[in-house]
């Protein structure tokens, strides 16, 4: 895409709403789909055909989940974290190593499957499991994760 094209939001009221309170701008959103639609990183939800992109201007990491609808791109939510995030040791084996086949990364048109991933915040890392990408190591933060667990993290090292 042209950086200079025009890119048209569509943001109901109440994910507005939710993005405000989580204190992310509705440039942070544009800039996101923008660089996704421009080849950036994306996944895509294969059930729904949702793309989920990540986009680290600085020491946040935005996601805004989105699909395209006419014209118009339609943000279903945006989350954010400022832990930083590595795959470190590879697949999970064993039981763990299931494939999460609805989510594809779009570069690699694979499905995601469960790696050892390193989420690192201050001076903690945190090792976890979730999707990433098995080719291009790609991780997939939920907003689950993002607003529960990573948030609760961030907020206690913040405390301490
Ligand atoms: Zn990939």
């Amino acid at each position: 895409m042209d950086a200079q094209e025009p890119l048209l939001l569509h943001i109901p009221e109440d994910v507005e709403r939710l993005i405000e309170e989580r204190l992310i701008l509705k440039d942070d959103v544009l800039k996101a789909i923008r660089k996704a639609e421009g080849g950036g990183a994306k996944f895509v939800n294969t059930a729904n055909g949702r793309s989920l992109t990540p986009y680290r201007p600085k020491t946040v990491t935005y996601w805004v989940e989105y699909s395209r609808s006419g014209d118009r791109y339609l943000v279903h939510s945006a989350y954010s974290h400022r832990m930083g995030m590595k795959t470190g040791g590879g697949l999970t084996d064993g039981a763990n190593s299931v494939s999460d086949a609805q989510w594809i990364c779009h570069a690699c048109q694979v499905p995601l499957e469960f790696q050892t991933v390193r989420l690192q915040y201050m001076q903690c890392i945190f090792p976890l499991d979730l999707p990433a990408c098995p080719r291009c190591k790609s991780i997939l933060i939920s907003e689950e994760l993002a607003t529960g667990k990573m948030a609760e993290a961030e907020q206690a090292l913040e405390d301490k």
